[in-house]
């Protein structure tokens, strides 16, 4: 892929991304397409979940959001073996039948059935472990389906050390899926790597947003190369996705764009974390999730200021959504084919604009 970065060493922090030309706010820098994603729901509908309405309202293929449908809703199109649009539902024939040899192969549509009905998975377990569990079935599919793409993912950051727990706990369950003969590359060291992988490296696609201002996951994304830009809590770029309103089949692809202008040279960072967070809080959840420290400028002010939990630093003000229970980031909309700067601030959470130049 062509874009106006390079990869280079930076003291400190190993590699990172900067500009090879001078940056523009809007200015679309990176864009790629996953590696893999899966469903973030768990595999079976819990108790709060409402009977008879849609359990995954996302096509099981492109994940778009599917327009209509109850669950009796015979037009919905579903998988024709496990045949139950809370199993698998597509938006088109096309995806129904792309499925078939990829993301809803014989393997994954036989695996989620019998990982549905495993007691082991369900009882006395949190949620969180039917959906490691979908992760894995996807991941020893890609496996299967695209040994190259599953040489990326493992290229990617995570040794499983972390994960050795849950990995054993899921050994005998995984092991008794219908592997074809031959695959020999599961093991609980496999398996643990594979979950730090994702939990290193995936990042969220939400669902669309609701009247009250909530939005859950739909999906969950690992990427080839998007997870090579540095944290800053002071970021220049964030990520979009038009999950829904993408048309040409890359619908899942994340797009980097640019806050505002910077120079050649400079490293182009994305937040790992919401921005809005407070300082303590942040802190807490890179050393959870990424395993690190930050000591960006905005990190080394917080730090030192005693008034955390208000908000000091005034870079929220211009770059943070204001819409309440939003608090995405805002970058201008993508540049005009004649490298101009909009003067329409887009929320990379929300979706709504705002006109900075008033
Ligand atoms: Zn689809
Ligand atoms: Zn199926
Ligand atoms: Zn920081
Ligand atoms: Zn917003």
């Amino acid at each position: 892929m062509s874009h106006p970065l390079r990869l280079v060493e930076i003291e400190g922090k190993g590699r990172g991304y900067v500009a090879t030309e001078p940056l523009k706010g809007g200015q679309v820098i990176f864009r790629e397409s996953p590696i893999l994603v899966y469903s973030a729901y768990p595999l079976k509908r819990s108790e709060h979940q409402e009977l008879g309405s849609v359990y995954s309202r996302y096509c099981a293929h492109c994940y778009k959001s599917l327009v209509s449908g109850t669950a009796g809703d015979c037009t919905a199109l579903t998988c024709l073996s496990c045949s139950h649009p809370d199993y698998a539902s597509f938006c088109s024939r096309n995806c129904q039948s792309l499925a078939l040899s990829s993301t809803h192969s014989p393997f994954v549509c036989e695996s989620l059935n019998y990982l549905r009905n495993c007691p082991l998975l369900s009882d006395n377990q949190p949620e969180e472990r039917q959906v490691q569990a979908r992760y894995l079935v996807t991941a020893y599919n890609l496996a299967m389906i695209s040994p190259s793409a599953f040489q990326t993912l493992l290229s990617l950051h995570g040794n499983g050390a972390r994960y050795m727990d849950i990995a054993t706990f899921l050994h005998p369950i995984i092991s008794s899926l219908p592997f074809p003969k031959g695959f020999d590359i599961l093991s609980i060291g496999m398996s643990a790597g594979l979950l730090d992988k994702e939990m290193s490296n995936s990042f969220n696609l939400m669902e669309p947003r609701q009247e009250s201002g909530k939005r859950g996951i739909r999906a969950y994304a690992l990427y080839p190369n998007v997870s090579l830009f540095n944290h800053s809590c002071m970021p220049n770029a964030c990520r979009f996705e038009y999950i829904d309103s993408e048309t040409d089949g890359n619908n899942t692809d994340i797009i980097i764009r640019m806050m505002h202008d910077v120079p050649e040279g400079q490293e182009i960072c994305l937040s790992y974390v919401r921005v809005n967070r407070t300082y303590s809080d942040r802190k807490k959840r890179l050393l959870e999730y990424f395993g690190f420290v930050c000591v960006c400028d905005r990190c080394k002010v917080e730090a030192n200021s005693s008034q955390d939990e208000s908000n000091c630093f005034d870079f929220g003000m211009k770059f943070v959504c204001d819409k309440e229970n939003c608090g995405g980031t805002l970058a201008p909309l993508p540049t005009s084919a004649d490298g101009c700067s909009s003067d329409y601030m887009e929320c990379n959470y929300c979706g709504s604009l705002k006109n900075h130049k008033l």
